[in-house]
């Protein structure tokens, strides 16, 4: 694959609310909603047949966790119309999902090997109080992007560090995506590229430590990189013409939470033993990703507890083997050519 052929995501994110989605201006195509992510990629039409890549197939074993889950907010963003910038190509929804640039022939998620790097990661004493929670979020990013750095250098995109809100009350919030009054526990708003972790809200997960509360936040971290990498984007542009609480739509949304689950799950995978993810704070993100399933009564947007943990799984350890020594790879994380369908279920 050729990096330098596409065209790394501009700084500068656009968006707009659900209710505009209907739209089918180049603009609403590309300035798409999910509360978790947006971002902006001009795609780069490849009219090459697609040898489609093995995806994983998730075999995590379930277990029975006292976590909570980590569902994001079903709100949508706010719109905060943009300053006049130069308007960007929709990307092409034409092809198949699993050979679209910006999803499964990502470049980031297409060549076989590439890692992220192991950190040492040395987190804050954890507390339950909104300062403590707050410096251990912002160190726990940190850590991430430090991690992911030299990843997406390879590919000529320079990680820029999300931002962070972690007020002590969610209904303070007032960043791009506007006023969080879903209840929900935690959000990546694309719009300004931060990672919303209000203390309130957290609570109902944060009260079970740690490594619950670090699970939630390298969750995510990983819509960042989605954010980054021009994922969001062509998810954003696809959920749109699907529908966005169409069967398809929701299948999109469930690839992309997938996706970040795997993601979050290299972190651990890769820096499992050093500083502070100890084999026991992986453990229990993965028992927190346990339970972070769809809930009854919700559109189907995260995935069931099997697959979201199996996806975590399979991105800490790439491997049916439980002893095979395998490390965590992007390629791996790829739900979008998913080979198996029930997986994305
Ligand atoms: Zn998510």
């Amino acid at each position: 694959m050729t990096p330098a052929t596409r065209t790394a995501p501009p700084t500068r994110k656009a968006t707009t609310t659900r209710e505009t989605r209907t739209r089918r201006t180049t603009s609403a195509v590309l300035a798409l909603v999910a509360a978790v992510c947006l971002g902006g990629c001009l795609p780069t039409p490849n009219d090459d047949p697609f040898d489609a890549p093995d995806a994983p197939a998730p075999t995590g074993p379930l277990g029975e966790p006292e976590g909570t889950s980590s569902a994001e907010p079903t709100q949508t963003p706010t719109p905060t119309p943009g300053p006049s910038s130069p308007e960007p190509t929709a990307p092409d929804v034409s092809g198949p999902v699993a050979s679209d640039e910006l999803l499964g022939a990502n470049p980031v998620t297409l060549e076989i090997g590439v890692g992220i790097d192991a950190v040492e990661c040395n987190l804050p004493a954890w507390s339950m109080g909104p300062a403590a929670a707050e410096g251990f979020y912002a160190e726990a990013i940190r850590c991430h992007t430090r991690a992911w750095r030299d990843t997406l250098a390879r590919f000529d995109i320079e990680l820029e560090p999300p931002g962070l809100w972690a007020g002590a009350r969610s209904a303070d919030y007032d960043g791009a995506c506007g006023t969080n009054t879903t209840g929900r526990e935690a959000f990546y708003c694309g719009e300004d590229q931060t990672i919303v972790m209000p203390f309130d809200s957290m609570s109902t997960i944060a009260q079970y430590g740690a490594g619950h509360a670090l699970a939630v936040l390298s969750h995510e971290y990983g819509h960042h990189i989605q954010n980054q990498i021009g994922v969001s984007a062509g998810y954003a542009a696809r959920r749109e013409v699907a529908g966005w609480d169409s069967a398809e739509g929701q299948l999109l949304s469930r690839q992309l939470e997938l996706q970040a689950w795997c993601f979050s799950g290299m972190f651990y995978g890769t820096s499992v033993g050093r500083g502070s993810i100890s084999q026991a704070m992986s453990d229990a993100a993965y028992d927190n990703n346990s339970h972070a399933g769809d809930r009854p009564g919700e559109l189907r947007e995260h995935g069931t507890d099997a697959n979201i943990a199996g996806w975590f799984d399979w991105g800490r350890h790439p491997s049916d083997d439980p002893g095979e020594d395998v490390r965590p790879t992007t390629y791996e994380c790829n739900p979008w050519a998913a080979r198996d369908a029930s997986t994305l279920e």
